[in-house]
């Protein structure tokens, strides 16, 4: 890695080129932000005197202090320029033709997207390639700039310049369904055995979509590969096998988790892609109501006691759990003890997380492995999820003992897990005074920015939920009710009408809902309490969030119940 600015003709001031001299300039900011503390930084810059040719960005990552996303990120801050991540996109073959190769290396750019004139440059270091040198390399183009990790455009580079006629095996096959899925910002991808083909569906937002067939002919190779990809035993037909293995498109890595199942026309694959350079989400990104995100920060603030967060699979509950531990303030981060059960890990945490992996087949299960967790001396414990009583009895006793516990529960509303715990046999009054908060959530679609309309209805809508809208909140205020545009030609949604998704949540805070608790009470009756404080339902979270255009009112009536409304 080299930000060093080289002696260029023509080199113009302003690319910032003099401030990255300084090497530890990204190290203060992350001292500044409390990602790193003065210590870390103190013993690195020991670490980085004994070999100085090494980039000192490079020596944080290496040591785990900063992750290549983060790198990216301050230095977009620092060039007020846009983030993104490349790995699975491709070079612009005509743009990329303005531009010798190993420049392009050299300087570690990427020409990308093109539409009409404008034309998006990825580069790693804007010090290095500057906006005055984009428009001599690039004329006739109105270039957007956008700093992107060195390594994913390197791997961009490496990919899409060459020719890529190369394979066309099996093997090659499958790599490219999983490339293209990766493109595609699929979470899973499918393979399915119809009675003479092969169904390829990809999981985008939450939804499967078609991605093509794969013949007869070339069918079992398919499987196969996928299976020895898997690292699974391709021998074995009969029997449910697991794998799991990495892929790297464009220099990001991709984890894979396979799960093979034989169905009566043949064997069922479905691969799990995570990326985990994605890192967690953070809460600017959650669009969280000024209410919601006041409790969520009461919540942590407990020293100990309980706090679940329910829904069904695939409603983002531990995701949700990871920005919360990550929401502690970076200082206290570093002086607490934090570790996480989980079934899989799918994320890998950065720093002062001890993650462990839950796995029932050896016995490793969650009451078991969190017997042994306490004798760790936790502070803070994270339960991916509550499956039975002795997992409900053990995180209790923890939570009484001292510690913060977070565990999630499947049912279909916030208070709902009051009523299931004290049904799983927890006592109603030791469990009012631990628990010290609930919350729902489901994942719902974003309308795609390109192609969305306004939404017919909005006025009636606006009318209907008047008060709900005044409340102040993420985005534009105003009724901005939109609908999603299925099937209307576009280049961002293909056409899909809608892209990525956002969560809807309740988040309860049960301070003074001890009797309630205690009686079981309904939840009307905790409701009753809870408005006056700023407390909203999934559903009115979501008409909020669909008044500022976030997702839909079609997402929300799918996602949450609430009033029937005639002619939706
Ligand atoms: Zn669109």
């Amino acid at each position: 890695m080299s930000t060093a600015p080289e002696a260029r003709p023509g080199a113009e001031p302003g690319g910032g080129a003099t401030e990255t001299r300084d090497p530890f300039w990204l190290g203060r900011e992350l001292v500044q932000t409390g990602a790193v503390t003065p210590e870390q930084f103190a013993s690195a810059r020991t670490l980085w005197r004994r070999n100085p040719a090494e980039e000192f960005s490079a020596l944080l990552e290496r040591l785990g202090l900063a992750s290549a996303a983060q790198l990216a990120a301050a230095l977009g801050r620092r060039h007020a320029l846009p983030v993104a991540s490349v790995a699975g996109r491709s070079l612009d073959r005509a743009a990329g033709r303005l531009i010798p190769p190993d420049l392009a290396r050299r300087k570690c750019l990427v020409p990308l997207r093109r539409e009409n004139r404008r034309l998006e440059v990825a580069v790693a270091d804007p010090a290095a390639y500057s906006a005055q040198e984009a428009r001599r390399d690039f004329p006739d183009h109105d270039v957007c700039l956008q700093v992107a990790p060195r390594a994913e455009i390197l791997g961009v580079i490496e990919e899409t310049w060459r020719s890529p006629a190369a394979g066309d095996g099996a093997q090659a096959t499958f790599e490219r369904l999983l490339k293209e899925a990766v493109a595609e910002r699929a979470t899973d991808l499918h393979l399915e055995p119809r009675e003479r083909s092969l169904d390829v569906r990809q999981r985008i937002d939450g939804r499967l979509v078609h991605a093509g067939f794969i013949e007869e002919g070339q069918r079992e190779a398919i499987l196969q590969a996928a299976k020895i990809a898997g690292r699974m035993d391709i021998a074995e037909r009969r029997r449910p096998q697991d794998g799991r293995s990495t892929l790297v498109v464009g220099a990001r890595p991709y984890h894979l988790r396979f799960s093979c199942i034989p169905a009566v026309n043949g064997e069922s694959i479905v691969i799990r892609i995570i990326d985990e350079a994605a890192g967690v989400r953070p809460f600017a990104e959650l669009d969280l109501f000024p209410a919601d995100r006041r409790h969520l920060e009461e919540l942590l603030r407990h020293p100990h006691g309980l706090v679940y967060v329910t829904g069904p699979t695939g409603s983002g509950k531990t995701t949700l759990l990871h920005s919360l531990l990550h929401h502690l303030p970076a200082a206290e981060i570093n002086e607490l003890k934090i570790i996480t059960l989980e079934e899989p890990v799918e994320l890998r945490l950065p720093r002062f997380f001890l993650q462990l992996e839950v796995d029932e087949r050896i016995g490793r299960t969650f009451s078991e492995l969190l017997r042994h967790v306490l004798r760790h001396d936790p502070n803070v414990v994270l339960v991916g999820e509550t499956r039975d009583r002795a997992t409900a009895e053990i995180t209790l006793r923890a939570a009484l003992t001292g510690r913060l516990c977070f565990s999630t529960l499947h049912t279909t509303g916030a208070w709902a897990a009051v009523i299931r715990l004290a049904e799983m046999g927890l006592d109603p009054l030791v469990l009012a005074t631990t628990l010290k908060g609930v919350i729902g959530q489901r994942l719902v679609r974003r309308p795609c920015p390109d192609c969305a309309r306004p939404h017919p209805q909005a006025e009636r809508w606006s009318g209907r939920f008047a008060a709900l809208l005044t409340e102040e909140g993420p985005g534009p205020t105003g009724a901005a009710f939109v609908q999603a545009q299925p099937g209307r030609a576009c280049l961002r949604c293909r056409s899909r009408g809608y892209f990525g998704r956002t969560p809807i949540l309740e988040v309860f805070p049960l301070g003074g809902a001890e009797a309630l608790i205690a009686e079981r009470a309904p939840e009307a009756a905790f409701l009753r309490q809870a408005r006056p404080r700023g407390c909203r339902t999934l559903f009115e979270d979501g008409v909020r969030k669909a008044a500022r255009g976030l997702t839909t009112m079609e997402e929300i009536y799918a996602a949450a119940e609430g009033p029937a409304l005639p002619e939706l």
